[in-house]
């Protein structure tokens, strides 16, 4: 069988079990065999696999076919245009947190000297993204779970950043040092009800987030004021149909605040903006 053909199969399969992009995982999975670059593939797509081969990466699609994330099996993750490590420790980076990244260079990229938290960076993609795009921000990281910053810790080593973030461990804002100019946050916000929905083996902290999916996004929200700066911003991402319940939360605790609601690619309400003033 050829690589082209071992592609085709394990493509057939995975689309059989609607499981999106099969094509593009067909290929992650063949590459992970073969620890072939996507370049290599193309130049081999017409070369045989050995017998060893082709038994290694079915083993890998029966995994895939088993409900195993491709991320997990394969120990690493596209965002925002980089590579990242992950395990089972951490959350996979989706997509539409990169809006989260593009929003927060935005807000960033024009001021000097800007501090920027990132809290429950998990593997690390959102605060390794921005500190690759903003080279003057100062950035801190924190999460409540040591796993996932021994993840994240390997992933500023890859990425050359691991003077320029600074991973803190604890629950929430505790572990911030000083008030900061621009909070960025996606934390766990999948309802109890949907929690069993999820099949894909990622850390239930990661996603957890109680009775209504609110309860650390109103926990983050509570302990705000200490740490922000006067000028400053708050990035949140959310799940479908959070939005009133999320600018609800917040102009409550901030009346005067900006506060805005930016869709995803897909057009669910995603990320929410609160804007600081000195008046708020
Ligand atoms: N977007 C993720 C999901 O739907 C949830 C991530 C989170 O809770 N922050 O699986």
């Amino acid at each position: 069988m050829t690589l082209k053909q071992a592609i085709h199969h394990a493509r057939g399969s995975l689309a059989a079990k609607n499981i999106e992009d099969a094509l593009l995982e067909s290929e992650l999975l063949l590459r992970h065999a073969l620890k072939i670059s996507q370049t290599q593939l193309y130049i081999d797509f017409d070369r045989e696999l050995s017998p060893k081969q082709e038994k290694t990466f079915w083993n890998l699609v029966k995994r895939r076919l088993k409900g195993e994330p491709t991320a997990y099996i394969i120990g690493h993750r596209e965002f925002y245009g980089y590579d990242f490590q992950v395990n089972h420790d951490v959350l996979i980076p989706r997509p539409e947190s990169e809006l989260l990244v593009e929003k927060a260079i935005q807000i960033a990229q024009n001021r000097s000297g800007v501090t920027i938290a990132e809290i429950g960076t998990g593997c690390g993609a959102i605060a390794i993204s921005l500190a690759l795009n903003l080279p003057k921000a100062k950035i801190y990281a924190t999460d409540i779970s040591a796993p996932a910053l021994k993840v994240a810790q390997a992933n500023c080593q890859k990425h050359g950043v691991t003077e320029r973030v600074c991973l803190l461990p604890g629950d929430m804002l505790d572990p911030l040092p000083e008030p900061v100019d621009l909070i960025v946050a996606n934390l766990p916000y999948v309802g109890e009800s949907e929690l069993p929905i999820q099949t894909s083996s990622e850390p239930r902290l990661a996603l957890d987030g109680g009775p209504d999916g609110l309860e650390k996004i109103r926990q983050l929200a509570s302990q705000l004021n200490s740490k922000l700066n006067p000028e400053s911003y708050l990035l949140l991402e959310m799940g479908q149909g959070q939005e009133k319940a999320v600018t609800t939360t917040l102009s409550s605790l901030f009346p005067s605040a900006k506060i805005e609601v930016t869709p995803d690619l897909a057009g669910i309400d995603r990320v929410v903006s609160l804007h600081l003033t000195r008046l708020s």
